[in-house]
């Protein structure tokens, strides 16, 4: 099985030293990425490590795949405990970093303990820097990266950082790469917030030789030829058809359905852009790099669960002014969906919807953890009863935008991740969009047969996670394609998946999440049952937990 290469480079922020390790036997294992991460993850933090404590460790990782000239391989992996699930969760941003990363010659990077002075990490594959940064504090994510470019040489592209948002241990604040990417859902930048650590940057000339068969060039030849609508409209291309379908939430999720759609969906974004955007090596090129110079916002996106979350969801209908949220939100480094969501959350509450002056101003205010903005840093799940709305979350995740009411799949799958709400983790909606060749696509509505499907869908993503392979290549891929790029077969490539998702729900078990935490804030028909079955074919038990010992095939150890 191809994998990647490189030992494990540990930086003990505490004692200012670093170590490194063979750890061949995980990558052999888990491939790279995500899985890789996961394993380290679950056997080196202390399942009662507190996410914003020294304990708890946040490990950098890509994937073979990374070794390529492929599409869709411009992305990476970060693992650490969420402050915002209290699980174990994975990250994945794209830009150009994965690169850079890989130049270093380590297959993963683990920031460990906590600083107690503001630091810059500067990794290369000759040492480690750890260089005081106090002037840094409170710098906004392009100030950070200006800094790194005036005084190191390197641009953003070899920089991973966080804003005031995760020095201020905002519980959805983001860590930052290449500028406008994002490491988004579960507030790993509130770890490195808490660390101490305001940047890391990757440098090198150590990258690892991995032989990546040809189907590389096929795969990429037909991503620069396809025309796709994605690379016109990026994710939110679907807006529209979610809209029709009664799945756009809208109103803090009280309604599904949004009047003034048009002002937020593809076409609208694609008038406002002004360039091709991508990640490395990627021809796919989906990401929206927007501008609008009488309003005088330029940044990258909306994607479609930022257009929710700041559009339908708040009552907004011009793509400007939801463009102006997605910037502010890149600048001081939070997840757009959990602020928008959030930000929407007290817009119920106070009966404001529509009104992008205060949007903004509340954006700053939980960056900065200002006034209520203290409050909102807390995350809906946290707060929801003191401003007296729903608690739109799972696991304390929000949700994204593929609505689980109507395509019921998605919503069975937002129920079981390990990382709560979060459309990425399965990616089923795909499955149950009406669009969907039938051969292929599920009725949205209805669990039947759905649980086992949910089951492979997770191990797949997982795979892609640990490859680390962008789930936009789903129309490119195929068992074939997955066998003959990862040099196995698929069945064990899937396997690798079941171990990771079951690794992740190992030691959110010894946290105490089970199937109380499996859970939605609406009744899907059959549900109960779909529970029971997803966790039968997973080899569970039925209250949601791995049983004692329970080792899936190939796993390294899944015991304590
Ligand atoms: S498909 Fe889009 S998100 Fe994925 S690697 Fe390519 S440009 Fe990046």
């Amino acid at each position: 099985m191809i994998h990647s290469k490189g030992p494990l480079l540990t930086v003990d922020l505490g004692e200012r030293e670093t170590r490194t390790e063979d750890i061949d036997d995980v990558l052999e294992s888990f491939i790279g990425g995500r899985g890789v991460g996961t394993k380290l993850g679950h056997d080196r933090i202390p399942f009662d490590a507190d996410p914003l404590g020294p304990d708890n460790r946040l490990v950098f990782t890509t994937g073979p795949m990374q070794m390529s000239t492929m599409s869709f391989t411009g992305r990476m992996n970060a693992t650490a405990v969420s402050p915002l699930t209290d699980g174990l969760l994975s990250s994945n941003a794209g830009g150009f970093m994965s690169r850079n990363f890989a130049d270093t010659g380590y297959s993963a990077v683990e920031i460990v303990g906590e600083s107690d002075e503001t630091l810059a990490i500067h990794v290369t594959d000759e040492g480690v820097e750890f260089e005081p940064v106090a002037d840094l504090a409170g710098a906004t994510v392009p100030e950070t990266c200006e800094y790194i470019e005036e005084t190191h040489g390197l641009s953003s592209e070899h920089v991973a950082c966080i804003g005031p948002a995760g020095e201020n241990e905002v519980r959805f604040a983001s860590i930052m790469t290449t500028e406008e990417r994002a490491f988004g859902r579960g507030g790993l930048g509130a770890v490195l917030g808490a660390k101490g650590v305001k940047a890391i940057t990757f440098e090198g000339d150590a990258a690892p030789e991995i032989e990546i068969p040809a189907t590389q060039m096929e795969i990429h030849r037909e991503a620069a030829t396809e025309d796709h609508i994605m690379k016109r409209q990026g994710t939110v291309s679907v807006m529209d058809l979610a809209n029709e379908i009664d799945g756009l939430p809208s109103y803090y999720f009280s309604e599904q359905s949004f009047e003034g759609a048009e002002g937020i969906n593809g076409d609208a974004v694609e008038q406002k852009k002004y360039k091709k955007g991508t990640c490395s090596a990627c021809a796919f090129a989906c990401k929206l790099p927007t501008r609008d110079e009488a309003a005088g916002v330029e940044t990258e996106g909306p994607e479609f669960e930022t257009a929710m979350a700041f559009g339908s969801n708040a009552g907004i209908d011009d793509i400007v002014d939801v463009m102006k949220s997605n910037e502010l939100c890149d600048r001081y480094g939070l997840d757009t969906i959990s602020t928008g969501n959030t930000v929407s959350a007290y817009l119920a509450s106070e009966d404001e919807f529509g009104d992008e002056e205060l949007i903004l101003d509340l954006v700053e205010k939980i960056a900065n953890r200002e006034g209520v903005g203290d409050t909102l840093a807390e995350g809906i799940d946290r707060i929801h009863d003191d401003l007296g709305v729903g608690n739109w979350t799972v696991k304390g995740m929000d949700f994204a935008a593929h609505e689980g009411r109507v395509l019921h799949g998605q919503g069975l799958s937002y129920a079981v991740a390990n990382r709560g709400g979060d459309h990425m983790y399965a990616t089923f909606y795909s499955v149950e969009y009406p669009l969907v060749p039938k051969e292929e696509g599920m009725a949205p509505r209805g669990l039947e047969g759905k649980p086992e499907r949910l089951v492979k869908r997770e191990n797949l993503m997982a795979l892609n996670d640990a490859g680390v392979v962008c789930k936009f290549s789903r129309d490119f891929m195929s068992p074939e394609r997955y066998e003959s790029l990862f040099g196995a077969d698929f069945e064990d490539l899937l396997a690798v998946g079941d171990r990771i998702v079951e690794l992740e729900r190992h030691f959110n078990n010894k946290r105490g999440i089970d199937r109380e935490a499996d859970r939605l804030p609406y009744d899907l028909p059959g549900f109960e049952d779909a529970l029971d079955e997803y966790y039968a074919v997973r080899g569970w038990n039925d209250d949601g937990t791995v049983p004692d010992g329970h080792v899936s095939p190939g796993a390294a150890s899944a015991d304590d």
